[in-house]
Parts: C-alpha cells; sequence; structure tokens
C-alpha cells in the first residue's frame, strides 16, 4: 500500500464521518415531527417507518464509533418497539421518555458537536493500521542452512524446477536480504550450532520488523509437537522432517506459489443504510477487495447472478426484510449453499433476534467493528472457503481440475465460445499401456508418472488452457481459440516430450507414451458430442499403435 493511496482512503472515511456528523440534527428533527404526527393517531406503517429512522441512527453511530449517541438513540428505539408491540398510542408517562430521549440527542448532536468531532478523530486513527494483503509476486526461496553442501544439493534441485534460489550461511545476510525482498520463501533449519530451535528464535524475531508475514518452510530433524507449535508461531506455512522428500518439497512449493496470484476477494455487501455500505466498502477496497453494495434487499438475487461474490456480508437488521430471511433466499439458489454469510450486527440484535445465531448465516461481527478486524476478519473466511473449494474441485494427486470440475468447465466454455464464435479443441489423453508400469515399477512410481505428466501439461499449455484429470491416467484438455489441428500440433509436441522423459523406479529407467484423441467445435457444437468425439479418437489413437494423436473431424 503507498501513503498517498491511504491518505485518499481517510479522507474518504472523515468524508462520510464529517457528513454523518454535518446529518445528525436533520435526522432527530424528522424524527422527532413523525413523532409528533403518530402521537395524535396511531398508524402502524408510520410507527414501523421511525423505528426504521431510529434503528438507522443506532446502527449507524455504532458503526461509525459514537458510544454515546448510540446509547441514547437505543433507549429511545426500545420505547419504539414496545409501543410496535403492543400496537397503541403511548401512554403519558412514554411520551414523557420518548421527549426525554429526542432532547438528549438533540443535545449531543448540536452541544457537544466538538465532542464528536474528536471522535472522528479516534475513529480515523482505527484506520491506520487496516491490514493490506501482501502481493506475493516471486519464484525467490531463500535456503539458510549451516550445513553448505546440503544447501548445495537443495538449491540445485529447486533452480531444476525453475524456482530462483539463493543460500544463506550467514544469518545477517539473510536478516538483510529477506528485509529488501519480503515476498522470498524461506526454507530454514530449526536447528542452530548451539540453538536446537535456533531458527524458530530467528523467526519470530524476524517477523516483527517485516512489513507483513514473511512466508517459512522449516527444516528439522525432530518431529515433535514443541518443534511444530514453535514453528506455527514463527509464522511457518509447512513444516519437513529430514531426510527430505524433495518431491513432496517441490509439490508444497508449487502449491504456495501458485496461490500467490490470487484474484482479488469479492465481497457482497448488504446493508440498508447506505453510509454504513459506502464505508465498509471503502475499508475493503482499501484492502484491494472488489466490492459490491446493495442497499434494497429485494435486489439482491439480480447482485448475485452477476457479481459471483466469495462472501456476503450482510446488515442483520433491515426493514423489507432481515438477514436470517435473506439468507434463507440465497442457500435456496443454485451454487450458493457454502457461500460464507456473515451478518452484522450490534449487541441488541442478538435479544431481538435469537433465531439469527443458529440460522444460515455462517458468522458474527459485532459492531462497532475497527476496520484492520473487518479486513482481517473477511480476509481469514474467505481464505478458508477457497480453499474448501480448491479441494473439491481439484484432484489430490495431480492438483489438476477433477472429473466433475473439468466437465463443467468445458460446458461453460462451449457456451462461451458458441457466443463469441471462437474455436476452442477439447482434447482426451491416456496413457498407453499404465497398468504395465503399475505391475511392473509399482503403484508409486505409476503416481509419479502421472504427477509427471499433469506437470508437463501444465507446463507446456498456454495459461489459458483448461488442464483436468479425467479419470485414472486420463486427462483432458481445453483450449480455446484453438481449432484442432493446431490443438493436435501442440500436443503431438508434448506427447513426444514425455515419451522422452526418463522415470525412475528403484535403480531402474523406464519410459513411458500416452494417445490423444481431439475434437473441436467446428466439427462438433456441444459438450457432449465434442467430448464423445475426442473419446472416438483416442480409440483410434490406441487401435492405429498407440503414441499417437488423432483428430476427429465428423462425418
Ligand atoms: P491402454 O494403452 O489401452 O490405455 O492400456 P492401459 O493399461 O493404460 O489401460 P487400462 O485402462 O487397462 O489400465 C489403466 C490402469 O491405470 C489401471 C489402473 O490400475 C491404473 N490406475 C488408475 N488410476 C491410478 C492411479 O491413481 N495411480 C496409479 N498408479 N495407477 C492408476
Ligand atoms: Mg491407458
Ligand atoms: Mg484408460
Amino acid at each position: 500500500m503507498n501513503t498517498r493511496d491511504h491518505k485518499q482512503f481517510q479522507e474518504r472515511v472523515r468524508f462520510l464521518l464529517d457528513s454523518f456528523v454535518q446529518d445528525l440534527p436533520v435526522r432527530i428533527d424528522e424524527i422527532e415531527q413523525q413523532w409528533r404526527q403518530l402521537q395524535t393517531k396511531w398508524d402502524s406503517k408510520a410507527m414501523q417507518a421511525l423505528h426504521s429512522l431510529v434503528h438507522n441512527l443506532v446502527s449507524n453511530s455504532m458503526t461509525f464509533g459514537f458510544p454515546a449517541l448510540s446509547t441514547e438513540a437505543r433507549a429511545l428505539e426500545q420505547i419504539f418497539k414496545r409501543l410496535l408491540q403492543e400496537e397503541m398510542l403511548p401512554s403519558p408517562a412514554l411520551a414523557d421518555d420518548v421527549g426525554k430521549q429526542v432532547t438528549a440527542l438533540k443535545k449531543i448532536s448540536v452541544e457537544n458537536l466538538p465532542e464528536l468531532e474528536s471522535q472522528i478523530a479516534t475513529a480515523i486513527d482505527t484506520t491506520e493500521n487496516v491490514l493490506f494483503s501482501p502481493i506475493h509476486d516471486s519464484n525467490l526461496i531463500f535456503v539458510v542452512e549451516d550445513d553448505a553442501e546440503a544447501a548445495q544439493e537443495l538449491a540445485l534441485q529447486l533452480r531444476y524446477y525453475g524456482y530462483e534460489v539463493e543460500v544463506f550461511n550467514h544469518l545477517e545476510k539473510f536478516r538483510a536480504a529477506l528485509m529488501q525482498r519480503p515476498n522470498a520463501i524461506t526454507l530454514m533449519d530449526i536447528e542452530f550450532p548451539g540453538d536446537a530451535m535456533g531458527g524458530i528464535h530467528f523467526m519470530k524475531n524476524m517477523q516483527k520488523e517485516l512489513p507483513y508475514s514473511a512466508r517459512v518452510i522449516f527444516i528439522s530433524v525432530h518431529d515433535d509437537m514443541s518443534y511444530r507449535l514453535g514453528a506455527v508461531r514463527a509464522g511457518s506455512v509447512a513444516f519437513f522432517t529430514k531426510p527430505i522428500n524433495s518431491n513432496e518439497l517441490i509439490d508444497q512449493l508449487d502449491l504456495i506459489t501458485a496461490s500467490q496470484v490470487q484474484e482479488p476477494f469479492r465481497v457482497l455487501l448488504v446493508n440498508d443504510s447506505t453510509i454504513e455500505l459506502t464505508y465498509h466498502a471503502a475499508i475493503l477496497e482499501q484492502a484491494d477487495m472488489i466490492v459490491r453494495s446493495v442497499s434494497e434487499p429485494l435486489k439482491l438475487v439480480e447482485a448475485l447472478n452477476d457479481f459471483d461474490p466469495d462472501l456476503i456480508l450482510m446488515d442483520l437488521y433491515m426493514p423489507e426484510c432481515n438477514g436470517t430471511e435473506l439468507s434463507r433466499v440465497i442457500r435456496q439458489m443454485d451454487g450458493l449453499i457454502s457461500i460464507p454469510i456473515v451478518y452484522l450486527a450490534s449487541e441488541n440484535d442478538f435479544n431481538t433476534q435469537p433465531e439469527a445465531m443458529s440460522l444460515q448465516g455462517d458468522d458474527f461481527l459485532v459492531k462497532p467493528i475497527a476496520p484492520s478486524f473487518l479486513v482481517s476478519a473477511i480476509t481469514s473466511r474467505v481464505t478458508r472457503a477457497r480453499a474448501l473449494r480448491s479441494l473439491m474441485i481439484h484432484d489430490g494427486l495431480t492438483g489438476l481440475l477433477n472429473h466433475t470440475a473439468i466437465k463443467e468447465e468445458l460446458a461453460r466454455e462451449v457456451v462461451r465460445s458458441s457466443r463469441l464464435k471462437t474455436s476452442l479443441s477439447f482434447a482426451m489423453v491416456d496413457i498407453d499401456y499404465f497398468k504395465k508400469v503399475n505391475d511392473t515399477y509399482g503403484h508409486a512410481a505409476g503416481d509419479r508418472v502421472l504427477k509427471s505428466l499433469a506437470r508437463l501439461l501444465k507446463q507446456r499449455l498456454r495459461e489459458t488452457d483448461i488442464v483436468g484429470r479425467y479419470g485414472g491416467e486420463e486427462f483432458a484438455v481445453i483450449m480455446n481459440d484453438t481449432d484442432a489441428a493446431s490443438a493436435a500440433k501442440v500436443v503431438d509436441e508434448i506427447r513426444n516430450v514425455f515419451s522422452r522423459l526418463l522415470h525412475l523406479s528403484h535403480d531402474e529407467e523406464f519410459s513411458v507414451n500416452f494417445s490423444c484423441g481431439i475434437a473441436d467445435l467446428a466439427h462438433f457444437s456441444d459438450a457432449v458430442s465434442l467430448c464423445e468425439a475426442a473419446d472416438q479418437a483416442l480409440y483410434q489413437a490406441k487401435q492405429r499403435g498407440r503414441n499417437k494423436v488423432i483428430i476427429n473431424v465428423g462425418d
């Protein structure tokens, strides 16, 4: 985050709070006037509207952190609530209470203006430490290991897989390097000469000096709880025991670096108070999230259909319909059964809507919420939801999309390409005589072959191509903007490279090849027929001797 952005953000917040304070006298006048009309003639609709006005005042003053104001407004809200329930004109005593509360509110908004203004300054101060998600964008690995030979060995392997590696055996040099490039992933041996937990102690101190938490992978000969716990406390993202399985380490690094090109979080805000919407949007946008605001609950469905949020932040109390009702609507919509819904509530809401605790919604945040807390609460929930979703759509062995996910992608891409009138190819890849690989070299060796093909496909295909594991030793590739002939050329190159890779099992080397069938949208117009056509072509490739790529051009 640069300081100018932060200044702009604070100006936005200051503007909002200023206008809230400026508008207070008008809002309170409006409450007073509506109340006056109600005293002569009971009208439950009008009472409802009046209650909403006061509730909003409570909610806004909680949100912006004006405790005195919210206490007085809440007392008034309680009286109105009672009248609403009893559906009758107030007794003289109650009317008197309302008068007193209105006077108290007026007093705060006019006479105590300087006090309110000083509270604005405090609120602005709390925006100082809004958490900003760091942008991790490097493939840089720092290896900190006093055994020079082991370090060089590790560096060699990591470089082979495309990582940039620097080896350190002096802590001070490492410290300087990490200060300069906090994006790097550190691989650190926990044991230092003379201090069995030296790495943990060192990193714990180091983290405090960094602008955001650095990513560390600890390596240790000990696998006990105290080491693992210490590692987590020092900010570790993974823990490996010696001797290191370098395949696993590379997998872990791939996983960590793959998630660094993360799409910004998308948050849908639902709140009937537009000033609160603007305030929360300002905070979340400042933390690099994409925000969509809905102030009329009835327009929610429309927003859900074209915004595709990661999370919904919803006011619990709204006049047209409350948050819990809306959640039920959302849960009944296609694909939204698991979207995180977080309610914004004031303590008071728990007394009036205890059912909200158990229904539909995932979580509560209680007003007032410090901006940095709002950002971190949303960040952790979205991160968890994305991780769960990722588990659901990816294959555990290869990390590629699983069968269901790749079929869904194909359906989506076919619709898109048909609309845009662009070409699209679908390729099915199946390893030849794979059963023999398992039988001869064992299942584990077979697994490694599957992983190496997955890695090769990912590496050689474009960023926009979509790769999935279709079945056991079958893979599927969706290639946008590509006709079958061009797709065949690309896949044939991969076939050629793959067939020359040497796999290792105990000291024996062996090689494997695959067959492929391809079909494109120019010859087959929907997802089902594309799939069938590619499968038929694959069958042809097998029939004609395997280790081949065949195109199906229909009849
Ligand atoms: P073809 O050339 O005709 O494709 O012969 P094939 O042996 O490759 O085909 P077949 O379908 O007869 O055998 C596929 C084998 O793949 C059988 C199964 O044990 C193995 N397999 C499926 N999933 C996995 C897996 O996750 N790991 C390993 N190691 N093997 C798997
Ligand atoms: Mg096969
Ligand atoms: Mg097969």
